[in-house]
């Protein structure tokens, strides 16, 4: 690519030092997240560069998004190759990319369904939200934990106070259960319900596994009351867990899916996978969406889901999985280890997971601390052996100087 003299490709060629860029942030960025952590120029497979020229390795990847890493040649080409062909074209018009991706998912699924397309997590669940109104019944029975997304209908779902009290009045009837309690959801679900919401593995809460036998207990009970079951696999999708939905070893068939995160690999994203008769529950006019399910980020999809098969990365999420349970589950200020696949939480004998994020950020590792005593670890898919031993390291090894 032939650019004029002193032109420069921002992001690539950094024209200053991370202090620099942070006060540049501060004065032009909306302060919702505060300050970054870093200011990142750089990604290839699992590292990534600052401004300053440190390397990391991602154990974060964007938030679980990064399926194949950064820079991953699949997606590139994919992407590349469909902007050059046909890259936006309005949902007045359909694409060959957007029907194999809603095909895909729903034989990953492995039943008859729908696909709605958006462009992020919250905006799938909004799609899944809106189809629970066409059921005629308004209230939605949703955990304690949860977290569905930050617009008003999906952020009503989400139980963090901090997050939702600012923006009340939200939308809908929510009945809150303690998560994982069979008891509590039989006592919620009655005939005005029109669904129950469950992340497989609650994420963002710090990845809360909930107990056997509980998302199978969802299905019975839903089932016997005419209510959806909808799966908010955002996180767990895709995957991240070992298998390609976190649902997936319970036996059950939910009506509602919504996925994003690792779904377009680091391409803006979502979709809600409406399954059975819940696909008809949306109809002509009732949702819409400028740019979700566009050529370029269904593509996207498509060759992150075709690289999961092709590399075995089902199987290598479970095996780099157990590798960093195992050893990361032995060291003295570890009390466990929850989730499967690259989805974990490491919970410390101790609260101080804020902490333990930043030495190991200043270590060259990026985790993640969702909540004082838990550190969440969702590293590329595409982690390798050699990788994860060296996370394992230059994780305890943080763990022995901070909580000494
Ligand atoms: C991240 C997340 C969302 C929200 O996704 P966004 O793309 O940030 O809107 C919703 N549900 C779950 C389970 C998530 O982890």
């Amino acid at each position: 690519m032939n650019l004029p003299d002193g032109v420069v490709i921002h992001g690539r060629e950094p024209r200053a030092g991370g202090a620099e860029w942070t006060e540049r942030y501060r004065a032009a960025v909306m302060n919702t997240f505060g300050d970054p952590q870093r200011v990142l120029v750089r990604g290839e497979g699992c590292r990534v560069w600052d401004a300053d020229g440190n390397r990391y390795l991602d154990l974060l990847a964007g938030i679980a998004v990064n399926a194949l890493g950064h820079a991953h040649p699949v997606i590139v080409e994919a992407v590349t190759r469909q902007l050059q062909t046909l890259g936006h074209i309005s949902n007045f018009f359909a694409s060959g990319p957007q029907i194999e991706l809603a095909e895909r998912l729903l034989a990953l699924l492995d039943a008859p369904g729908r696909v709605f397309f958006a462009n992020s997590g919250t905006e799938a669940n909004e799609a899944a939200f809106k189809a629970t109104r066409r059921t005629g019944r308004t209230t939605i029975v949703a955990a304690e934990g949860s977290f569905h997304g930050r617009t008003m209908g999906a952020l009503a779902l989400t139980s963090k106070a901090a997050y939702r009290e600012p923006f009340e009045p939200l939308p809908g009837e929510v009945r809150w259960v303690p998560y994982g309690d069979e008891d509590a959801l039989t006592e919620a679900v009655d005939e005005t319900v029109a669904a129950v919401i469950l992340e497989p593995i609650q994420g963002e809460a710090g990845v809360v596994d909930p107990p056997e036998g509980y998302l199978a207990a969802a299905r019975r009970i839903t089932a016997e009351h005419g209510a959806l079951l909808w799966f908010d696999e955002v996180q767990t999708g895709m995957g991240r867990t070992g298998s390609w939905f976190g649902h997936d070893n319970s036996g059950v068939r939910p009506d509602l899916v919504t996925l994003a995160k690792g779904l377009g690999g680091g391409i803006p994203i979502g979709a809600c996978v409406a399954l059975g008769d819940a696909g008809t529950l949306l109809g002509p006019g009732h949702h819409g969406t400028t740019f979700g399910g566009n050529p370029v980020a269904t593509a996207a999809a498509l060759a992150v889901i075709a690289t999961i098969e092709d590399e075995g990365l089902l199987e290598a999420a479970r095996n780099r999985g157990d590798q960093i349970a195992d050893g990361l589950g032995r060291h003295p200020r570890v009390a466990a280890v929850t989730g499967a696949g690259l989805l974990r939480g490491v919970v410390l004998t101790e609260p101080r997971s804020a902490e333990v994020q930043s030495a190991a950020l200043d270590a060259g590792l990026i985790v993640n601390a969702p909540r004082p005593d838990r550190l969440r670890l969702t590293p590329p898919l595409i982690l390798s052996e050699d990788e994860a031993a060296d996370a394992i390291r230059t994780l305890s090894t943080v763990l022995d100087e901070v909580m000494a």
